[in-house]
This record gives structure tokens, sequence and C-alpha cells, in this order.
């Protein structure tokens, strides 16, 4: 069993975490990682808005419920412009609470990807890696639009 907490990207502060949900139960995204594997979500929260304020505090709450794993929501990497915030986020989290980071939850939707392929928002190296595990194929991002 591995518990996990969800923190999403203020802009979609709205989102009722239905693509999430979704790719928790089907296994799919970065959620493909736990195959096999049962998964209790433990937390869902915001980052609270620029510059992501509730990242130093939400994860102690988290992990209280458990939490191993903090999953930074796919919309961190999908908006426009993607979160400026990230990479801090991913140091930061380990760092003081010794938990472990994924980025992304749901597949990227197809709708997203073509917006980014045109501004060639993910052609580095350093993208190519961030979004890895949420890049998924052309029939599962469809299936996220
Ligand atoms: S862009 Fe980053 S810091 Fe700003 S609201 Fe979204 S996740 Fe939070």
């Amino acid at each position: 069993m591995t518990k996990i907490g969800i923190i999403i990207c203020n802009r979609y502060h709205t989102c009722a975490g239905g693509k999430c949900l979704r790719a928790l139960r089907n296994r799919e995204g970065a959620f493909a990682r736990y195959e096999g594997e049962e998964v209790e979500l433990v937390g869902f929260t915001t980052c609270g808005g620029c510059p992501g304020g509730n990242v130093e505090y939400a994860p102690a709450e988290m992990k209280r419920n458990g939490a191993e794993v903090i999953h930074l929501a796919t919309g961190l990497v999908v908006g426009y412009p993607p979160c400026p915030h990230l990479d801090a986020f991913c140091a930061f989290i380990p760092a003081r609470y010794q938990l472990e980071v994924v980025i992304g939850t749901h597949p990227i939707p197809q709708n997203y990807y073509l917006t980014h392929q045109r501004l060639g928002t993910w052609q580095t190296a350093g993208w190519q890696e961030r979004i890895q595990q949420v890049l998924t194929d052309e029939p599962t991002r469809l299936a996220y639009d």
C-alpha cells in the first residue's frame, strides 16, 4: 500500500479532480508506476497560488496522514505557461519532508500536447524528463481531452 498526496496548480483550483482520480483508478499517466499495487490518496490541495506558498506546508499534513509520495499535478506542466517554480518544489519537498516527489498525475490531454508542441515548450531534455511519466501515447492523451 502506497499513500500519496496530490498538489494541484491553483489556476485550476475549482477542479474537482476528475482526471486525476480517473487516472489513479486506471493506473494511467504518472500513476502507472503503481500498477498491481494498492494506493490510497491521503491529501489533495492546491499550491495556494503563485508562488506556491502552500507547498511549504501542505506536505506536512499529507505526511501526518501517511503520505510517502507527493504528486505535483499535470496542470503544473501543461498550464500556459508551465509552473515556473516546479523545480523549486521538486527540490524543497524531499529536503524539508523527506518525501518523494513525482511530476504529474493524469496523462497530458491531447489539446494541451498539441499546443505545447507548437509553442516548443517541451523541446529541451529537461522538459522531456519532466513530462516523461504523463506524456503517454496519443490514444490515451485523446481520452483525457
Ligand atoms: S503556476 Fe505554479 S506557483 Fe503558480 S499557481 Fe500554478 S502551481 Fe502554483
